[in-house]
């Protein structure tokens, strides 16, 4: 799987605190799924799909 983060981000940072190798804050203080989804992150990365209280982060 590929995770990408749509332009409903609010920059909350919860992502990126559940799983920081994939999910970086940009200079906008938004996140971008910047990492590779490998199969020892993937259950961190769906955490934060789960997490995300806007729904922003889709599987590609
Ligand atoms: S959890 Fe969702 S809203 Fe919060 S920074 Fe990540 S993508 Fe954006």
């Amino acid at each position: 799987m590929k995770a990408y983060v749509n332009e409903s981000c609010i920059g909350c940072g919860m992502c990126n605190s559940i799983c920081s190798e994939v999910f970086e804050m940009n200079a906008e203080g938004l996140a971008e799924a910047t990492g590779a989804v490998t199969a020892e992150n993937e259950a961190s990365v769906r955490e934060a799909m789960d997490s995300c209280p806007v729904g922003a982060i889709e599987e590609q």
